[in-house]
């Protein structure tokens, strides 16, 4: 789970990270209000899951409070990448002598966590790990061994971190070893870290990531959440332990494990090809489990999505052997009644086939068209929903 800006800020503060004293805003009266309790010049920050809000004109500096009002509400509800602005961070301004980039990351490719640092930070970071990549500095972090002082000033030289502030900088980069760690997270990334001109180093921008695997031991993590912004289906499904992912065609997928629904997804797209290039709307892995209860919340959530016109539901009987899927689909129209309105295709395979098989054809539901093998199966979906479009 990726966070804002002011989320990372309060795990920052809590984590010790020196940042500076600010507050979140939904209306500009409000980025106002809170603009006057701060009493000095401050900066309006737009609230969203990318970066480049610099440059697309989402961070402004306000003198004084009625100045906040006017630019929170040029900020609020600007669009920067696709994503609306709804919430504006007001904080105390900083004046900024240097600006560096720091970051910890765990780096898969190379099965270890990574440390990035440069004192060449700002807004345009990406275009210097292009451009100059010997002035990024990236040093494996052991995870057993962690960072403490010396490994930090370590990572800091080779950032060519400037003398003056090497020593304040690595105490910064302990404390952001320390949240890394303790938040189990993938991501934390500050860009810029500031020198001001009193050479205090100063967090004035946070970007960080939550493994999603650790919420079991990180009950506080809950509350990050933001629900107004989280797709509706994809929380329902959540709720129900479904893994659903939304994506942009026509046919909706329902299979049991990873490893099927995402092959189903390839034949799906291939067999899209041939009838008008539908595509995939959505991926839904039911697990392991496919009682009528477990295929009723997976079709409800499916039947939800207004782009999907025909389902495919592609299950490899194993432990949940094939009459029982076939039953929990029977079952789950049962409970759907009415709100099931778009064909289904089933391919079942595997234990206890033929029975499994034998239920539906005895079902003889009009919604549902039993199809042998995947590929057909598939071909036959994308027909449906390139003729439901
Ligand atoms: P990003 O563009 O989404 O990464 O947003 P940042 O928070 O990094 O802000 C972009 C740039 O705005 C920074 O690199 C700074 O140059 C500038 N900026 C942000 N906060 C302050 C501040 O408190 N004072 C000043 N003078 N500039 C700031
Ligand atoms: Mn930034």
């Amino acid at each position: 789970m990726d966070l804002y800006e002011y989320q990372a800020k309060e795990l920052f503060a809590a984590h010790g990270v020196p940042v500076l004293p600010g507050d979140v805003a939904d209306t500009a009266d409000a980025a106002r209000a809170i603009a006057e309790e701060i009493g000095q010049t401050v900066v309006i920050k737009a609230q969203v899951k990318t970066g480049g809000r610099g440059k697309a004109g989402g961070v402004k500096l306000a003198d004084n409070p009625d100045d906040a009002k006017t630019k929170a509400e040029a900020i609020l509800g600007l669009a920067i990448k696709g994503h609306i602005t709804r919430k504006v961070l007001v904080t105390l301004a900083s004046d900024i002598a240097e600006e560096y980039y720091f970051s910890f990351l765990l780096d898969r490719t190379n099965r270890t966590f990574l440390a990035m640092a440069s004192a060449e930070g700002g807004m345009e970071i990406e275009q210097l790990a292009v451009d100059r990549p010997d002035a990024l500095a990236k040093v494996p972090v052991d995870p057993i061994a962690g960072v403490d002082k010396a490994k930090a000033l370590e990572i800091l030289k080779q950032g060519n971190f400037p003398d003056a502030i090497i020593e304040d900088a690595a105490d910064v980069v302990v404390k952001l070893w320390e949240t890394f760690v303790s938040e189990d997270a993938t991501l934390v990334e500050v860009n810029p870290l500031v020198r001001d001109p009193q050479d205090k180093v100063v967090a004035l921008d946070g970007k960080v990531t939550l493994d999603e695997n650790a919420d079991f031991r990180q009950p506080e993590h809950a509350k990050l959440v933001d629900k107004a912004a989280e797709d509706p289906l994809e929380a329902a499904a959540k709720e129900k332990d479904l893994n659903y992912v939304k994506l942009d065609g026509q046919v909706g997928i329902i299979g049991n494990g990873a490893g099927l629904v995402m092959s189903t997804l390839d034949v799906v797209a291939y067999a899209g090809e041939k009838h008008s290039g539908v595509k995939p709307a959505n991926f839904l892995d039911i697990g392991g489990g496919a009682s009528a209860e477990v295929m009723a919340n997976g079709l409800h959530i499916i039947l939800g999505d207004p782009d999907v016109k025909s389902v495919f539901v592609n299950v490899f009987g194993g432990i949940t052997a094939c009459d029982e899927v076939a039953n929990g689909i029977v079952g789950a129209l049962g409970k759907l009644g009415d709100e099931a309105t778009k064909p289904l295709v089933v391919r079942l395979d595997g234990n206890n086939v033929e029975e499994g098989r034998r239920i539906l054809a005895e079902a003889n539901h009009p919604l549902v068209t039993v199809v042998d093998t995947m590929d057909n199966a598939a071909d036959k979906a994308a027909e449906l929903a390139a003729a439901g479009a």
